[in-house]
C-alpha cells in the first residue's frame, strides 16, 4: 500500500463471462499492493483450478458451518452453489498492509457496502453486448450448454444492479478496459 492509511477494497462484479477474472489478475500483476481475496465455494473445481489459490473448495456442510459461526463478511448462492468471503482471508491481506481485490457478484457487493468502515470502490464490468457475452461463454469452453443457458438467463437480472456501483466499464477490448480500471485505481489510491 502506498501512503494510504486504510486498505483500498476494489470490488469487481460482472455478469459471468464479461472478463472480470482476467481483469482482476491483470490488476494484481500490475500493482503488487493488491491481493485477490480467495473466496470459499461449494462448487466443484474446474480442471485448471487450484484449491487455496482460485477458491477454497469446501463441502456444503462445511460452508454452512462457517456461515453459522459468523465467519463470512458476505455470501451468496449463485447457480445453486454457495460463495463467500471469509473474514480471516481479508484480515490476512490487510495485516500484510495490502489492498484487497474482490471478484464477487452484486449480492456480495451489496452486503460489503453495509460495512461503512470499509474503503470500498465498486466497479461493474459489462460485456459489449448480450450476444458477445454468449459468444465468449461458448468460446471459453468452460461450461456445458445448460450452464451457458443459466448464465445468459441471469444476465438481465445481474446488469440491473450496475446502478449500485461507483463505476461501470464496458469490456469491449481487454487492454482498453484495463487502462480505464487502472485510472480509477490510481485516482483512489492517490486520494486515500
Ligand atoms: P464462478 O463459479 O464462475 O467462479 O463464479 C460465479 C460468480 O460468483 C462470479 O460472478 C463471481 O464473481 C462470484 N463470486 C465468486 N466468489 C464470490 C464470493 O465470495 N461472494 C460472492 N458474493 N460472489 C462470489
Amino acid at each position: 500500500m502506498t501512503k494510504s492509511t486504510k486498505p483500498l477494497m476494489l470490488v469487481l462484479s460482472s455478469p459471468s463471462g464479461a472478463g472480470k477474472t482476467t481483469l482482476s489478475k491483470k490488476i494484481q500483476q500490475s500493482d503488487n499492493s493488491f491481493e485477490i481475496s480467495v473466496s470459499h465455494t461449494t462448487r466443484n473445481p474446474r480442471p485448471n483450478e487450484v484449491d487455496g489459490v482460485d477458491y477454497h473448495f469446501v463441502t456444503k456442510k462445511n460452508f454452512l458451518k462457517l456461515l453459522d459461526e459468523g465467519l463470512f463478511y458476505e455470501h451468496a448462492k449463485i447457480f445453486g452453489n454457495f460463495y463467500g468471503t471469509s473474514k480471516s482471508s481479508i484480515k490476512k491481506i490487510t495485516d500484510n498492509k495490502h489492498n484487497v481485490l474482490f471478484d464477487i457478484d452484486w449480492q456480495g457487493s451489496e452486503q460489503l457496502s453495509k460495512f461503512k468502515e470499509l474503503n470500498l470502490v465498486k466497479v461493474f464490468i459489462l460485456p459489449p453486448s448480450k450476444e458477445e457475452l454468449e459468444k465468449r461463454l461458448i468460446a471459453r469452453n468452460q461450461d456445458d450448454k445448460e450452464a451457458i443457458k443459466r448464465r445468459m438467463l441471469a444476465y438481465s437480472k445481474d446488469i440491473a444492479h450496475k446502478k449500485d456501483y461507483d463505476y461501470v466499464l464496458i469490456n469491449d477490448n481487454v487492454e482498453n478496459c484495463f487502462n480505464e480500471l487502472k485510472k480509477i485505481v490510481s485516482k483512489h489510491l492517490k486520494n486515500n
